[in-house]
């Protein structure tokens, strides 16, 4: 394929949870017609795709036409909320499968496209509103990808004892796929008292709107979320460019 220094190859998530590559011609913006540039990392467009025999042939499509549905106005603007950006964006490229004409769709795979879309936005308005809420929209992202990838855990018995679970006596056990009571973790050294399982249920009940009325989440609960994550995805942490930028 013949392609100038103004074209440009971006991915994208479609509606259906799918990736897709796609091939801009003069997707860099500027030129004799002066386009602007709307192929932002998480903007919404809307694509029409050139259809011809040799463009389903290969794994990247070919835009037609384009246009911004949403695009943030404050992201680029903060460099926290950038990064947290960048996480979400790498997450879900590595959750989604690739694009496929015939692919058939389950709803685990459309809830992705929800969930990416909503933490985008939610994340904007956090920069408008200044409180550096951003552990908030971390944690909420996390429990609604866990949910949509089918592994959220059992949140009122005891994975080894069936007993009732405590809101902050509870530990999640990546390897067993749920949480923990204090009495099975026994009187492991500096076990204090851990809140995720409290965190865990409001946000699992509440939608994303309420991301800015969680309380207190601190950066080592959102760390053993996300470990659970990788543990049931199998991927492991050195393979996260971004996670560096969200966890300290
Ligand atoms: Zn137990």
């Amino acid at each position: 394929m013949d392609y100038q220094e103004r074209d440009l190859v971006v991915k994208m998530l479609t509606r259906q949870g799918t990736k897709l590559s796609l091939f801009v011609y003069g997707g860099q913006g500027g030129g004799a017609k002066k386009k602007p540039k709307i192929f932002q990392p998480g903007s919404l467009l809307k694509v029409e795709l050139q259809r011809d025999k040799k463009n389903s042939n290969e794994g990247l499509k070919i835009a037609k036409d384009s246009k911004v549905l949403w695009q943030s106005e404050h992201i680029r603007y903060s460099s926290q909320a950038f990064y947290f950006q960048c996480f979400f964006l790498e997450i879900i490229n590595k959750v989604s499968q690739d694009y496929q004409d015939e692919l058939s769709i389950s709803e685990e795979m459309q809830g992705f496209f929800n969930v990416l879309s909503n933490s985008l936005f939610y994340l904007d308005q956090e920069c408008k509103r200044h409180q550096h809420l951003w552990l908030n929209h971390l944690m909420f992202f996390q429990v609604k990808l866990i949910y949509h990838l089918g592994l959220t855990p059992q949140m009122d018995h005891c994975v080894y004892c069936q007993g009732p679970l405590l809101i902050h006596q509870s530990w999640l056990i990546p390897s067993e796929g749920g949480f923990s009571c204090r009495t099975c973790q026994g009187n492991k050294e500096g076990l204090g008292t851990s809140n995720l399982l409290s965190h865990f249920k409001f946000v699992f009940e509440k939608k994303y709107e309420n991301v800015f009325s969680l309380h207190s989440v601190t950066s080592s609960e959102a760390k053993e979320l996300f470990q659970f994550l990788l543990f049931h995805l199998q991927i492991k942490e050195a393979d996260f460019k971004t996670i560096s930028l969200v966890f300290h």
